[in-house]
């Protein structure tokens, strides 16, 4: 398919898109009236979701979907307002749904501009204040009831406190001290508990909690993606005698390589005295955990528009390390699958702006395709400008009589006439 035709196909779907997206806000709006009016309240019939699952032909969830968006739309308005423009999709609204009434205007654009997996993500993660906590608050200060100071939200990030410190001492026995902040305590013992009852399965009940962690540990070791990561992604940076440094005397491998392998790898210093190493430093990550935690935490895994990996990230560097001396601070810092992060240092994805700024303003991160056009950061149904087609035939809900399995037969292709 030339330019021209993918653009044409695109245009088509968008397109449609909004067609099926405003179409599916009538769905929603005769919902809304079937549940007022008792309109769904038949002979046999015993819940809404029944009903619209039978008549609408769909299936029990999406039915569910679309009453969950029914009953929510009021709190809505301009979330349900670019529904019926075709704007969003049953996806989209049913997330944005979800997220308290207050949040209105922010969740519809928010909606517009990420993937439903990004939506699910926020709406999930979000602590939002709760729309009754938000009425008690507007209450007490109209003065009818004091202000009770309420423990401030929990941050959904790491919390400041938190350390672990591990070191070896003369003998080579490993010390680990830690201190977490409450959830992550938590997080921390739920994982303990579970790798000491996994353990006790078919062996001897004298599992410790050392055993528990160990176990973590491997488990943490063994789920890294590629099994070379570790080692492949550690760099020697040499040292000169005369304070020179190189990153190695003799690069065999090809600069995208390199330029990726700095993005998010392990650097040891190594002392060279007349080109021969003599002192080997602390292995150091170019991107410090706390940075990378920032990052991943900002991102919630990969930024490519439509890429839904979440695990096994990679931290990349816009503006390079190495080559361009990137700073390796977090508007310069991006999260990327290791697809992604490939496809873009072989030159087939480009990725420019600052990673801090919210996706869709100006000076944000665009990601552009290898013909340099921008990659669009979610789906972007065109508004219907006309009414839908009308439909040839005429839809007809199934009957929901009882099936008989034994009536049902599909005739297998004769052998003699298969090809
Ligand atoms: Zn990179
Ligand atoms: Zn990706």
């Amino acid at each position: 398919m030339d330019e021209r035709s993918i653009e044409a196909l695109q245009t088509s779907l968008a397109g449609v898109c909004g067609h099926v997206n405003a179409q599916h806000a009538q769905l929603v709006r005769l919902a809304e009236k079937a549940l007022a009016g008792d309109g769904w309240k038949q002979i046999g019939i015993h819940s809404p979701t029944h009903w619209l699952a039978w008549q609408a032909g769909i299936s029990t969830g999406t039915a569910q979907k679309i009453l969950a968006v029914a009953k929510g739309a009021e709190m809505h308005p301009q979330v349900m307002a670019a529904f019926d423009a075709g704007e969003l999709s049953l996806d989209q609204v049913a997330l944005a749904a979800k997220a308290p009434a207050y949040t209105d205007a922010e969740i519809c654009g928010l909606a517009k501009l990420l993937t439903v997996q990004q939506l699910s993500m926020v709406v999930r993660k979000y602590p939002f204040t709760t729309d009754e906590e938000i009425a008690r608050r507007a209450a007490a200060a109209d003065g009818d009831t004091p202000l009770e100071v309420s423990a401030p939200e929990p941050s959904p990030g790491p919390v400041a406190g938190s350390s672990v410190s591990m070191g070896v001492d003369a003998d080579g026995v490993g010390q680990v001290r830690g201190v977490l902040a409450p959830d992550e305590y938590r997080v921390f013992e739920t994982a303990m508990r579970e790798a000491r009852d996994a353990l006790f399965h078919g062996r001897d009940p004298d599992v410790t909690w050392a055993d528990a962690l160990i176990e973590i540990c491997h488990r943490s070791l063994d789920t890294v993606a590629e099994p070379s990561r570790r080692d492949r992604f550690r760099i020697n940076l040499y040292v000169n005698v005369d304070g020179t440094t190189t990153f190695a005397d003799n690069w065999r491998i090809p600069d995208p390589i390199r330029h990726r392998l700095f993005c998010d790898g392990t650097i040891t210093a190594v002392g060279l005295v007349g080109g021969v190493p003599v002192n080997v430093g602390r292995s150091q990550r170019i991107v410090p955990d706390r940075t990378r935690r920032l990052v991943e935490h900002r991102d919630l895994g990969c930024r490519v528009p439509g890429c839904s990996q979440s695990r096994w990230v990679q931290v990349h560097h816009i503006i390079h390390w190495d080559a361009d001396n990137g700073p390796t601070e977090t508007w310069n810092l991006i999260c990327l699958c290791p697809r992604h992060h490939r496809l873009h240092h072989q030159g087939r994805l480009g990725i420019t702006g600052n990673a801090d700024l919210t996706t869709g303003t100006p000076g944000a991160v665009v990601f552009t395709d290898i013909r340099g056009s921008p990659l669009k950061p979610a789906a972007d149904p065109a508004a219907p400008t006309s009414p839908p087609p009308e439909p040839a035939g005429r839809y007809v809900h199934p009957l929901g009589e009882r099936l008989d399995r034994r009536a049902v037969h599909f005739n297998e292709p004769h052998p003699r006439r298969a090809s």
